[in-house]
């Protein structure tokens, strides 16, 4: 019997260690940041995890899902969008990448709402054919501190919402403060989507797909702040409210 909730999926982070006491050898494990789970409950979804696994079985959650949460986490193989590795890369895992990009092409065949947070945005400009800067302070003269060491709740730059557009009507200013913690951007959105939101610097801040329902980017950490910050409380409330559970 369905709760009447939409079933939401987030994409696990992966990581490799012991991830609690009690193991001889490093173990991979598959998990959560703190934020989402609470976020998607606010707004009256149900979350569950995504786990790594191969293509069918991304595949087969996707199928019985309402709605896609790709989340934050490492960067993105560069050669997913055709550029060579650059000196300020960071960390990648690949087969995570091909994973998340399978899932995001589903969801929006499927048409089921998908939002993007932080790396989840820029998995989306890639999985749909756009490119990222792969690290800002490196490629990116005078832009401001897009990395910050404090908490998400800590509010880091403001940007400026293209008026007219989706992301805009549901934050419903024009401008608002964001939190930042991320070294890769947008570069060039994909074909069909449009920059939402940019920070003083020029940087792109959010994308969205104007012919879908819900497919919406990030680059800031809405699940960070969202019981504190009416922007973010708007963002879960929007994409939860276009999960239609199923029957
Ligand atoms: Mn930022």
């Amino acid at each position: 019997m369905s709760s009447g909730k939409p079933l939401i999926a987030l994409s696990c982070s992966t990581n490799f260690g012991l991830p609690w006491g009690g193991f001889a050898r490093p173990q991979r494990y598959d998990y959560i940041v703190e934020g989402y789970p609470d976020c998607i409950q606010a707004a009256g979804g149900l979350p569950i995890g995504m786990t790594l696994c191969d293509e069918a079985t991304t595949l087969g959650v996707i199928d019985r899902v309402d709605g896609l949460i790709l989340t934050g986490g490492i960067d993105i193989a560069p050669v997913l969008y055709g550029q060579e590795m650059k000196p300020g890369l960071g960390e990648v895992l690949y087969d995570h990448d091909l994973m998340e990009i399978a899932a995001a092409r589903a969801a929006a065949e499927k048409g089921i709402p998908i939002l993007g947070v932080c790396r989840g945005i820029q998995l989306l400009a890639v999985a749909f054919g756009g490119k990222l800067i792969q690290d800002i302070p490196s490629e990116v003269k005078n832009a401001i501190n897009h990395s910050q060491s404090a908490d998400k709740h800590v509010l880091s730059h403001k940007v400026r919402l293209e008026p007219g557009t989706r992301l805009a009507g549901i934050i419903g200013a024009e401008e608002i403060w964001v939190n930042s913690k991320h070294h890769q951007a947008v570069a060039e959105p994909p074909e069909g989507f449009l920059a939402t939101a940019h920070s003083s610097d020029g940087l792109i801040e959010a994308m969205e797909h104007p012919e879908s329902d819900f497919l919406i980017g990030v680059q800031w950490h809405p699940e960070g702040n969202c019981a504190l910050e009416e922007s973010s409380r708007r963002i879960f409330e929007a994409f939860v409210g276009a999960c239609s559970p199923a029957a």
